[in-house]
């Protein structure tokens, strides 16, 4: 049975017919397992507070969590921590730290500040990484973009890595660069492939491969022609620190806000999982989908088919 017709989620041309049972006919890759599954929390972040979530995820009989900032704060840190202790959940990342970039030293500064109390948090919670979505070109006080220099912008990414890391070092926090798609270089990302990710772990914190490392995340990198190397190079340097998974739509509707569920689009799940396996990754199978669609259905449906769906992913 196709867990998404027993969610109601409405048949459309979204849904590739044939998406997981092909992708389960994929050769040399063996089932993916449950234990691996996590549930990155803004997929259901519409329907759910912390402690609901929390509470889902043992009823589902899922291990992992990895809880964005905002949900974790609007229920309390220290809340959030013991629950998710309480379950023995395990935090596969923390969402999310980053955002380097800025017009003047001031808004650098508040940048550096977030940033150190993100890398708190996350060891509040007990979070295997902090993810870092790094920042697109800076903005001015209306959120406009305040200058075209991309270059200048990947520079103070850089520097910004740099800082957090002296902070994130030596307090056992792992910092996970998160490449986003080049359709988000200006507004949230200008880290883009694996590639410069990669670059930028070996100049920052050379032979440290677990202090400074990148999250996989299939719905921004999956077109590159270079992902199985980046992914192998990432993995010699042990810098494969998390993956995230969910699926392509054809056509994508919205670019933030329309990731397919696993199985729905045109992603090569189980090819891409095999490279990451390959390459010595033993850690969770994350799954975040920002989808207005998911939204509308019920969390236990959509936890539901997570679990189907990820078993072919
Ligand atoms: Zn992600």
């Amino acid at each position: 049975m196709d867990p998404a017709s027993s969610a109601g989620l409405p048949q459309g041309d979204h849904r590739a017919p044939s998406g997981s049972s092909a992708a389960a006919r994929a050769p040399g890759v063996r089932a993916a397992s449950p234990a691996l599954l996590s549930i990155n929390t803004a997929t259901v972040r519409a329907q759910w507070t912390m402690p609901q979530i929390v509470d889902a995820l043992q009823r589902h009989g899922i291990r992992g969590i990895a809880p964005w900032r905002d949900q974790v704060a609007r229920d309390g840190l220290m809340d959030t921590a013991r629950r998710i202790r309480d379950a023995q959940l395990d935090v596969t990342c923390y969402c999310r730290g980053g955002m380097f970039t800025a017009t003047d030293p001031a808004g650098l500064r508040a940048a550096r500040d977030d940033n150190r109390r993100a890398v708190d948090e996350a060891l509040a919670l007990g979070a295997r990484c902090l993810v870092l979505v790094v920042g697109g070109l800076p903005k001015d006080s209306r959120g406009a973009p305040a200058s075209k220099d991309l270059a200048g912008a990947r520079g103070m990414v850089r520097d910004g890595i740099g800082a957090l890391l002296d902070y994130a070092r030596p307090a056992g926090m792992p910092l996970a660069i998160e490449p986003l798609h080049p359709m988000f270089a200006a507004e949230r990302a200008c880290v883009n492939t694996l590639a410069q990710a990669n670059d930028l772990c070996d100049e920052l914190a050379p032979g440290d491969g677990p202090a400074l490392g990148v999250v996989v995340d299939v719905y921004h990198v999956w077109w590159d022609p270079c992902l199985e190397r980046e992914i192998a190079r990432a993995g010699a340097a042990q810098r494969l620190l998390d993956y995230h998974i969910c699926d392509w739509l054809v056509p994508t509707t919205d670019m933030l806000n329309d990731r397919g569920m696993m199985g729905d689009g045109v992603i090569e799940l189980p090819r891409i999982r095999g490279w990451m396996e390959a390459a010595g990754y033993r850690g969770a199978h994350e799954v975040e989908i920002f989808s207005e669609r998911w939204w509308k259905v019920p969390g236990d449906d959509v936890l539901a088919t997570c679990k189907a769906r990820h078993a072919a992913a």
